[in-house]
């Protein structure tokens, strides 16, 4: 299957007439490695939830699905929401956006606060909790009804209705979010929030609150695999915004850990504390993987594990 010129490795065009073989094989083997990982506990309705499942969901972007174990099960998106959030800011306002964001990666924890006072309160990436605040302050400041705009954005990329926001997961952020609460009010008292700042944070809690399933988020992203085209959303047409969105994924998806993803992995891809991964081979495929129980870094291990082996048996790293 591999073609190599001399040392030269070239990424391959997936053949889908063994991905459900290894697909099955993944399955198999990702499966011991159940423990390895703990549930994110700072979130209340987070820790209740059973840590042993795994699903994963491929879409190509010819609009073939497969699918293995609860691909179909909806679980908290979380911090996956920021790559929705980022395409609507970028709808809204344009390269502008970029006047408030940095587009580098932080090398810190997702919610650290530690470089937005020495930087002028401009967030590293919008990938960071600090830096998705800003992204849906700019929705909330120019939307009357920002939270039903987030969650509709959302639904009509996955066609999906239900894929809505769990009030319960988001009162209980909420309740217990200060690190996010800080970051919010530092970013206004620097003068980066124009909304207001309760208002922006009540947004940030719900959009991660949303729930989705891996075979929503699979087509939810299927514009970043197909040229900015969504079969769902017809009519938006993200061009060039697959190009700017994936490689912010490949830089900045998963925080502190993403030069290691990247080796391991070599595709764009964005995680969230509820124990998803969505990643995109361009021209190809959507995938998304969901195993509750998260590394030190806040990215679920099963997942991770997931798509290494998925790029290596498939040979579609972008490597
Ligand atoms: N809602 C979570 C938080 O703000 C999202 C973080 C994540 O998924 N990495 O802490």
């Amino acid at each position: 299957m591999t073609k190599n010129t001399g040392s030269i490795h070239i990424n391959q065009p997936l053949n889908t007439e063994v991905l459900p073989d290894i697909l099955h094989r993944i399955h198999e083997e990702v499966i011991p490695a159940f423990g390895q990982g703990k549930v994110a506990d700072y979130i209340p309705d987070l820790k209740c939830v059973e840590p042993h499942q795994f699903g994963l969901a491929l879409r190509t972007v010819k609009g073939e699905e497969f699918t293995i174990g609860s691909a179909d099960t909806a679980f908290s998106i979380q911090s996956i929401s920021k790559l929705f959030t980022l395409m609507l800011a970028l709808d809204i306002a344009g390269e502008a956006l970029w006047e408030r964001v940095g587009r580098e990666p932080s090398g810190m924890r997702f919610n650290s606060l530690l470089l937005l006072d020495s930087e002028g309160g401009i967030p590293r990436n919008p990938f960071i909790n600090a830096g998705a605040i800003v992204v849906t302050d700019i929705i909330a400041a120019r939307s009357s009804s920002p939270v039903r705009r987030i969650e509709e954005f959302i639904a009509s990329l996955s066609g999906n209705k239900d894929n809505r926001i769990d009030q319960q997961v988001a009162a209980g952020e909420k309740a217990t979010g200060f690190r996010n609460i800080a970051i919010a009010n530092l970013l206004k008292a620097m003068g980066n929030i124009e909304a207001d700042v309760n208002q922006t944070l009540d947004c940030y809690f719900k959009q991660c609150a949303i729930s989705m399933s891996c075979r929503d988020l699979a087509r939810a992203t299927e514009c970043l695999a197909n040229r900015g085209r969504s079969s769902f959303k017809s009519s938006f047409h993200a061009e060039a915004m697959d190009k700017r969105i994936n490689s912010l994924m490949l830089t900045c998806g998963l925080y502190d850990a993403v030069g290691n993803f990247a080796y391991n992995v070599g595709l764009p891809a964005k995680s969230g504390v509820g124990g998803g991964i969505v990643a995109v081979s361009p021209g190809q495929y959507t995938v998304s993987v969901w195993a509750p129980e998260l590394d030190h870094y806040g990215n679920s291990v099963l997942g991770q594990l997931a798509l290494e082996k998925l790029t290596t048996y498939t040979q579609t790293s972008v490597f």
